[in-house]
C-alpha cells in the first residue's frame, strides 16, 4: 500500500473542510522523448514554450466556440464546488471544478481579453510561467474529465473540455503524460493498448473457446480476422486478459453465438479505448479511429459493435463518423456504431435469448454508471437509454438488483476515480481518494440492501475498482462485468 491514509467511509456524504495544497505533490510521470515523439509531440519542453503555449491556446479557443464560452461565462456562483469526487476525496480546493477552470482561465484572460491585458490583477489574470505550467501538470491530471460538474453548473460549463485543452497545450510544448502517450503509441503501431500481437491474441481467444466448451459443453467461437463476418467487434483490450473484463468478453461471445450472429475481432483494430481523447488530441484520436475503418473495410463486415468501455463509447458515439467516416459501406439497417448492450437488449426485448436468472443468485447486485456513458453518450432510440438499457440487461440476468442512492447514479454518477487517463500506479493516492464518493454510495447499498457485487460497463472502471476496493475493506472481485452476468445466465443451445 502506498504512503497515504485511505479516507474513512462516512454514512452520508460530507463536504470536507479545505486543505490548501493537499494534493499539490500529485503528478503523473512525464513522458520521455521517445514516447512523445512517437505520437507527434516535441520530446521535451521546447525553448520558446511560453509563446507556443499561448498561440496554441488562441488556436483552441478560435476553433472551439464551446471552449471560449466556458472560459467567458463563469459567474462564480459556486454550484460546482462540491461536485467533484477529487475535491470530496482530497479536500484540495484546487480540485473544485471552478478553481481547476481558473488555472486555465487566468492565463486565457491575460492574453486573450482586453481587461486581462491592461488590468490583469483586477480580473484574476496571470502571466504564464514555469510555476503555472507545474500547477497545470498537477491539477489537470487530477480531473478525470467525467463532466459531473457540468450537470450542476447553471451555464453547463464543462471542465472536462478545459482539462483536455490544457493537456493538449502541455503536449504541444513537450510536457506529456507517460501513461497516456505510451499507450497511444502502442495502439497506433500494434493495434491495442497492451501491445498484444496477432499470435498472442489468437492464442488467448482459442484458450477462451476451450474454457467455454469445458464449462458448458457447447462450442462457442471467438473468431479473429474472419473475412466476411457480419459484425466487427471492437472490444477494449483489457477484455482479452483482465478480470473481470474477460468474463464480459465471454458473455458477448455467448450472445452472438446464441443469436446466430456471425462476428469477428480484428487483430489490426483490437482496441476500443481511444486515449487520444484524454489528451485532447484530435489527430491521435483520428489515427485510432481510422484503424477501425480500415479493419471494417478489409474484413468486409456489415456492422460495427463496441464492447464494454466507457470512453471508447464516448468517442465512438460522438466522433467516429467525423473522425473516420463516412461508414456508408455498412448496413444502414443498424446503428453505426452500436453498443454490445444495445445488441443484447434488443435480443432480450425480442425474447431471442433464454435466461436463467437464478444462475446469479449468489450475488446481490448494484450498477455503477460509467460517466462517459451516462453523461457523454446515449444508447438505444429513446432518451436516457444509456441509463435504462444496462439496468434492464442486469435485471434480465439476476433476481437481486438494487440501485445505489440517487445522488450517486445515472446523470449524477460519481467517477470511479481512475478515468480520464489517470489509471496509473503513479497516481494511486489520487485514485483511492477520488473513489471515496463512489465507495460511500456502494457501502450504503451494502448496508441497506445487502449488495455483494457492483456491475459496470467500462474497462477502466472495472480495473480501477479491482485495485481500489481492498483499500476500503472490500474484495477486488466485488466488481463484475454486465456481460459476465449475461454469460452466467444465458442458456446455450436448444430453442430460445
Ligand atoms: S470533469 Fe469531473 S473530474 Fe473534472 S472537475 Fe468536473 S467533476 Fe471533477
Ligand atoms: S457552477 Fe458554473 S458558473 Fe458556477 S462557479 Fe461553477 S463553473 Fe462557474
Amino acid at each position: 500500500m502506498a504512503d497515504f491514509d485511505t479516507p474513512k467511509l462516512k454514512p452520508y456524504p460530507e463536504i470536507p473542510p479545505i486543505e490548501i495544497g493537499a494534493m499539490a505533490h500529485s503528478k503523473p510521470y512525464v513522458a520521455k522523448p521517445n514516447i512523445q515523439e512517437k505520437v507527434g509531440f516535441p520530446g521535451e519542453l521546447i525553448d520558446n514554450w511560453k509563446q507556443v503555449a499561448i498561440d496554441k491556446m488562441g488556436e483552441l479557443v478560435d476553433n472551439s466556440r464551446a471552449l471560449r464560452v466556458f472560459l467567458d461565462s463563469c459567474v462564480k456562483c459556486g454550484a460546482c464546488t462540491d461536485k467533484c469526487h477529487y475535491y470530496l476525496g482530497t479536500s484540495d480546493p484546487k480540485n473544485m471544478p471552478v478553481a481547476r477552470q481558473d488555472l486555465f482561465r487566468s492565463i486565457y484572460r491575460r492574453y486573450y481579453t482586453p481587461a486581462g491585458k491592461y488590468f490583469p490583477s483586477l480580473v484574476g489574470a496571470r502571466d504564464l510561467d514555469q510555476d503555472v505550467l507545474d500547477e497545470w501538470y498537477s491539477y489537470f491530471h487530477q480531473c478525470s474529465q467525467c463532466r459531473r460538474c457540468s450537470v450542476y453548473c447553471p451555464y453547463g460549463i464543462d471542465t472536462a473540455e478545459i482539462s483536455m485543452a490544457a493537456r493538449e497545450i502541455m503536449d504541444t510544448v513537450g510536457v506529456g503524460q507517460k501513461y497516456c502517450n505510451e499507450i497511444i503509441g502502442k495502439a497506433q503501431t500494434i493495434g491495442n493498448n497492451l501491445g498484444l500481437p496477432q499470435p498472442a491474441l489468437l492464442n488467448t481467444l482459442e484458450g477462451l473457446e476451450e474454457d467455454i466448451e469445458e464449462e458448458t459443453g457447447v462450442v462457442v467461437r471467438l473468431p479473429l480476422d474472419q473475412h466476411g463476418a457480419d459484425i466487427l467487434l471492437i472490444a477494449p483490450s483489457a477484455d482479452f486478459f483482465a478480470e473481470p473484463h474477460v468474463d464480459g468478453l465471454i458473455g458477448y461471445a455467448k450472445v452472438f453465438h446464441q443469436a446466430g450472429l456471425s462476428w469477428t475481432i480484428s487483430s489490426y483494430a483490437s482496441e476500443a479505448a481511444n486515449f487520444g481523447m484524454f489528451i485532447g488530441s484530435y489527430d491521435n484520436m483520428q489515427v485510432l479511429a481510422q484503424r477501425i475503418r480500415e479493419a471494417a473495410l478489409e474484413l468486409g463486415v456489415k456492422r460495427i459493435v463496441f464492447g464494454e468501455c466507457g470512453h471508447a463509447w464516448r468517442v465512438a458515439y460522438n466522433f467516429l463518423n467525423t473522425l473516420a467516416g463516412p461508414f456508408d459501406f455498412l448496413d444502414p439497417a443498424y446503428p453505426m456504431p452500436q453498443h454490445i448492450c444495445e445488441v443484447t437488449y434488443d435480443l432480450l426485448q425480442r425474447n431471442a435469448l433464454r435466461m436463467d436468472k437464478s444462475a446469479n443468485d449468489d450475488m446481490v447486485l448494484t450498477f455503477h454508471d460509467s460517466c462517459n456513458v451516462a453523461r457523454a453518450s446515449r444508447m438505444g432510440n429513446f432518451e436516457g437509454g444509456q441509463l435504462v438499457i444496462p439496468r434492464e440487461i442486469i435485471k434480465a440476468s439476476c433476481n437481486h438488483f438494487f440501485d445505489m442512492p440517487a445522488h450517486a447514479i445515472k446523470e449524477a454518477t460519481f467517477c470511479c476515480g481512475g478515468g480520464g487517463g489517470l489509471l496509473t500506479d503513479d497516481l494511486v493516492e489520487l485514485r483511492v481518494k477520488g473513489s471515496l464518493p463512489r465507495m460511500e454510495a456502494l457501502k450504503q447499498a451494502v448496508d441497506e440492501h445487502g449488495v455483494t457485487h457492483m456491475a459496470a460497463i467500462c474497462a477502466i472502471c472495472k480495473s480501477q475498482f479491482s485495485k481500489i476496493l481492498p483499500y476500503y475493506g472490500m474484495e477486488m472481485d466485488q466488481v463484475v462485468s454486465v456481460h459476465q452476468l449475461v454469460s452466467n445466465a444465458i442458456q446455450l443451445g436448444g430453442d430460445t
